[in-house]
């Protein structure tokens, strides 16, 4: 948007334009994500930073499967990654690519390598080849296969790839520098043994190319401009480049990167997620207290919020960690604006209205948004039996009006979009606890102020207790007690909060059976809540508590 200051890649894709190093000006991003796990908060920023950009520039943005590593990789991935981009309201240029469709070309550029005397393949067991590689103090050792002819190297090549090795017998390393102070310069391997079918190319390959070895030749086939990963990969772009430099790419992609977002109160690591879900911690990937695309969705956030949370978070080239109630203020602030508004009562204390026949039912409306006459009325059906929150209803009424503005003996409240409504009489059982009260309702008062002696303390919310109907809600809190959950010495699972779902039985309007799944709505005076994606239905609702309304992470 005009006037808003540019981020760090903005302004180098604007150099670049401005010097003509883009083909056709047109930009090319990517998002290339492994398939090894569900999307998290952190892929959600990589995310709208990459489409963000391509559609800030008229560009385009590729959503490829950056699909290695088969042993880790499934379909189920590859799908829910698709869905949970799109959900976020992006889309991506042409078909879904996989880096296992350009297999074949990464073979034939492997050759090419060797051919040039630029590759080589490795007899040295793993642990041999890690002691010769040297350290940041130490210089490397040359392998003894290091200098075997082309003809020998292309025939061990073709060997590996018919399966005849084991795997770890063998592999393909570029012939670079075992001095470098570039570790990733140090004959980095190009392709290893994997005798694993892959989801995509089936029992095609037992040899599999290294994510080096792969990542910028992805790029520059498909004519990606501006290479964006994180921080975590500064190290190897002189590798990248080499790739680019040694092999007949058909594009010349650049690498940028930036810093990770890491957020506090959560971990946005595929493998601490998968661990959660291994070890049934959660009720899956997309359980709501998970920290991932579909938790998230599922919890009731929306793409606008997650949006908006990125945008907060920037970009930067300086590691961080952003506050989780920058998410929260987001989807507080996108719910109070756009979400229904409705009557739930969690802790249902029953309330007979004395001058109410049984039977009868006067049948109130409210706007479903206090400024959003586009989304309709409700209908509330006010009944001689009603259910209102135990804690909106206190015996005593020596309570001073401003710290009680709740009910109280022999006083008056006004039940929200209806009557205002007097105590008459408290029933206790033989335990002393109030089962029921006894309550009249004053004629006139429905959106009109109450005659002068007639003072009510405040608007409590409150539901019919015969066409209310019942329905589960799951009050869902932190999934860790601890700000930094993973960055101790400790097992991040010792920092699991133990109530961090809760689930109630609460009484909710009538119009809320009807919920779509995925509906918000704000639960007047008790939170912002989600009609629950896979389980609710008008038979028996479901709700999943999004956000309280009032910000309780801070300080
Ligand atoms: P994880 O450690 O969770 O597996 P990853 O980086 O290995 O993360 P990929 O599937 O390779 O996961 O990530 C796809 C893209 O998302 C990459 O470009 C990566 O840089 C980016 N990405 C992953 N995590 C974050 C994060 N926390 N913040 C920003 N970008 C991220
Ligand atoms: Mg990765
Ligand atoms: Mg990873």
């Amino acid at each position: 948007a005009a006037g808003k200051p540019k981020n760090f890649l903005e302004q180098i894709i604007d150099r670049d334009l401005a010097e003509g190093k883009v083909p056709n000006g047109k930009i090319i991003t990517r998002f290339p994500p492994e398939p090894n796990g569900f999307l998290h908060l952190g892929h959600a920023t990589s995310i709208c930073l990459n489409f963000g950009l391509a559609e800030t520039y008229n560009g385009e943005c590729n959503l490829r499967f950056d699909d290695t590593n088969p042993e880790k990789e499934e379909q189920v991935y590859v799908d829910a990654i698709q869905e949970d981009v799109k959900w976020l309201g992006f889309n991506w240029s042409g078909d879904v690519r996989y880096a296992s469709s350009y297999f074949d070309t990464f073979y034939e550029w492997a050759l090419h390598l060797i051919r040039e005397g630029k590759a080589y393949v490795d007899f040295q067991d793993a642990e041999t080849m890690r002691e010769t590689k040297g350290n940041f103090t130490k210089p490397g050792v040359n392998s003894p296969w290091r200098d075997k002819s082309v003809d020998e190297n292309l025939a061990e090549f073709e060997n590996m790839r018919l399966g005849k090795y084991d795997e770890g017998k063998a592999c393909l390393r570029a012939k670079i520098d075992m001095q470098s102070g570039n570790m990733n310069m140090r004959d980095p391997v190009l392709y290893r043994i994997r005798k694993v079918p892959h989801h995509q190319t089936g029992d095609k390959w037992c040899i599999y190319p290294s994510y080096d070895f792969a990542h910028g030749q992805e790029d520059a086939i498909e004519g990606v401009t501006h290479s964006i990963c994180t921080l975590e990969f500064e190290d190897h772009k002189p590798l990248y480049e080499w790739f680019l430099d040694n092999l007949p790419v058909p594009a010349r992609p650049r690498q940028y990167e930036f810093a990770r977002t890491n957020l506090n109160y959560v971990v946005t690591s595929k493998r601490k997620l998968k661990r959660l879900v291994d070890e049934k911690v959660v009720d899956g990937w997309d359980d709501p207290r998970m920290p991932t695309v579909s938790g998230m969705r599922r919890r009731g956030y929306t793409p606008t919020s997650i949006r908006k949370f990125s945008e907060m978070v920037g970009v930067s080239r300086t590691d961080g960690i952003a506050d989780f109630s920058m998410l929260e203020h987001a989807i507080r602030d996108d719910l109070n604006n756009n979400a229904a508004r409705a009557m739930a009562v969690l802790d249902p204390l029953k309330v007979v209205i004395t001058n109410m026949a049984e039977g009868e039912v006067q049948d109130m409306t409210a706007a479903a948004h206090p400024n959003k006459p586009e989304l309709g009325e409700r209908v509330l059906p006010f009944t001689r039996e009603l259910y209102i929150d135990r804690e909106d209803f206190n015996e005593d009424n020596t309570l001073s009006r401003k710290k009680f503005k709740r009910l109280v003996t022999g006083e008056y409240i006004r039940l929200r979009s209806t009557y205002v409504i007097k105590h008459e009489e408290t029933i206790k059982d033989d335990n002393g606890e109030i089962v029921e009260i006894r309550c009249s309702y004053v004629p006139g008062t429905v959106g009109e102020n109450p005659p002068e002696d007639v003072k009510p303390r405040g608007v409590i919310h409150w539901v019919s207790a015969s066409h209310g109907t019942e329905a589960e809600l799951r009050m869902y809190d932190r999934l860790f007690n601890h700000e930094a959950p993973d960055r101790g010495e400790e097992d991040f699972l010792t920092h699991i909060n133990p109530n961090s779902l809760s689930v109630k039985t609460a009484w909710v309007e009538p119009s809320l059976a009807n919920a779509a799944p995925e509906q918000g709505f704000q639960f007047e005076r008790e939170g912002y809540f989600v009609a629950d994606r896979f389980d609710h239905t008008p038979e028996k609702p479901v709700f999943n508590l999004t956000i309280g309304l009032k910000d309780t992470w801070a300080g």
